[in-house]
């Protein structure tokens, strides 16, 4: 807040907000050592080190550190910002334990058919922008290295009924990074060259999307 009040006219065009999951008393997924609230929030510190050295992109954190923040004020954070876009970071479990479940996962926001065509027209292109994102994301993932050599498997969803996405109006996606239950996504998690990656990964593909901005 400090910085816009000194920097008026700032030189950025682009502004995401990168939300990493849970934090204090709400660990998220828990395997093992494996804690999701801490796996979130370095992966999300990595992704906002590498943007911050873009010119032109502004990445906002909305928790830096671990404590607990509730999804209202996620929401609000993203709202105050005035972002282009955000990104929740997050890990999973597969409650049946199948290791078979593996991979990333996008989820982006997708209209609400059930509701009133007036009420669901305000967030038509909000939900078009997200998934033409998470699209552009896809693709992207299918030709890295975190697909071909890393071999880490990769699923897309529509998601209306994801909290964070029924309050904000905001583009923006629910990424779910991997498996705790899965031993090959284990074996990736653990591997701190594997999280750089996925951190880069993920940074150069806010850096293309805030290109056609
Ligand atoms: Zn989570």
């Amino acid at each position: 807040m400090l910085f816009l009040l000194l920097f008026p006219f700032s030189t950025y065009s682009f502004t995401v907000v990168i939300d990493a999951g849970h934090g204090g008393t709400e660990k998220g997924a828990v395997q093992g050592s494996l804690i999701e609230k801490d796996l979130s929030l370095r992966l999300a510190r990595k992704i906002q080190t590498r943007l911050a050295k873009r010119p032109g992109i502004r990445a906002v954190m909305t928790r830096g550190e671990d404590r607990t923040l509730p999804i209202e004020e996620r929401a609000r954070a993203i709202a105050e910002a005035k972002a282009d876009l955000f990104l929740s970071i997050h890990f999973n479990i597969d409650v049946f334990m199948l290791a078979e479940t593996r991979g990333l996962e996008i989820y982006y926001p997708a209209d609400d058919l059930a509701k009133a065509p007036e009420e669901s027209l305000s967030l038509y292109h909000r939900n078009n922008r997200s998934f033409a994102f998470g699209k552009m994301m896809r693709d992207r993932y299918l030709k890295s290295e975190l697909f071909t050599v890393w071999k880490h498997d990769l699923n897309m969803f529509a998601q209306r009924d994801l909290k964070i996405f029924r309050l904000t109006a905001t583009p923006g996606l629910l990424l779910e990074i991997g498996y705790l239950t899965s031993p090959d996504d284990r074996a990736h998690i653990e591997n701190e060259q594997f999280l750089d990656d996925m951190a880069a990964f993920i940074a150069e593909t806010v850096v293309e999307q805030a290109g056609k901005k």
